[in-house]
């Protein structure tokens, strides 16, 4: 049976592909990707020729099946998203099960994923924390979701699109209190920045600021006001500028 590997691939700075990542690319014998398109621009780079399919959230039915199929030939199938850890906040999951449900072997490579690479410099503990992902599109149910995350302790990562920024921080100003947050930026890319402050002040921020690129929310767990797990005062919002190919 054929080996399904998980790849992750940049997220925004191509030197962040693993020497392993472009090997694994370069010697499975096809490469299932969220759009093929992004993907073969990457393949480009790496002067990687392994033929492509796409698996994305709208073919991942029938794609899957093609692709366990192979599984079961013999062929070895590498997993890559757009960007990124496949299956977090991305599509993967089912096919990761397939595979294990027809006892063909899934071997994951460590690499690039916006969440920790957000967590490791946010300043925020980094001791226990709750990935959350993207909440729910619709106002009503992403209330319900942060009713049920108010009470946690550890630090919450989100993943949001600019134009939903505005709109979750009231919520989650409302719902979770004034806490602690940070917001990564463009993590990784020429212009990375980290905002620091309280949710207030990065709602105010963000209102005089046309937000743009990606980023990552994270937000301090809910603790005692004499129990501060933060230690910033001010907003603050520092920028470096990576080298960046
Ligand atoms: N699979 C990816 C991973 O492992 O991080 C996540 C994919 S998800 C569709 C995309 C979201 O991840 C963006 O909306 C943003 O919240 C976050 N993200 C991706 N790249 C980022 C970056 N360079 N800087 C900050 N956040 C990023």
């Amino acid at each position: 049976k054929g080996i399904l590997y998980i790849v992750p691939t940049p997220i925004g700075n191509l030197e962040d592909m693993t020497l392993r990542a472009i090997e694994t690319l370069r010697t499975v014998d096809f490469i299932a990707a969220e759009d093929t398109r992004q993907t073969k621009k990457l393949l480009n780079h790496f002067d990687i020729h392994t033929p492509l399919v796409s698996y994305h959230e709208h073919n991942k039915q029938a794609r899957g099946e093609h692709i366990i199929a192979s599984l079961l030939e013999g062929k070895h199938v590498a997993l890559v998203s757009d960007a990124g850890t496949p299956t977090i906040s991305d599509p993967g999951h089912e096919l990761v099960v397939e595979a294990l449900h027809a006892q063909c072997k899934v071997v994951p490579l460590p690499g690039a994923n916006a969440a920790v690479t957000a967590l490791t410099a946010s300043g925020l503990p980094t001791n226990h924390f709750y990935f959350y992902g993207f909440l729910s599109r619709h106002k009503k149910e992403k209330k319900k979701e942060l009713e049920r995350l108010k009470h946690i302790k550890d630090t919450l990562i989100f993943y949001e699109a600019p134009h939903r920024l505005q709109e979750t921080l009231t919520i989650m100003h409302h719902i979770f209190g004034n806490r602690k947050m940070a917001l990564a930026r463009e993590l990784t890319k020429k212009f990375e920045q980290f905002i620091r402050g309280t949710i207030e002040e990065v709602m105010h921020w963000a209102e005089h600021h046309e937000v743009r690129g990606e980023f990552c929310l994270l937000v301090e767990g809910n603790h005692m006001p004499d129990e501060q797990s933060v230690w910033w005062d001010d907003l603050t919002i520092v920028e470096h500028v990576n080298y960046y190919i």
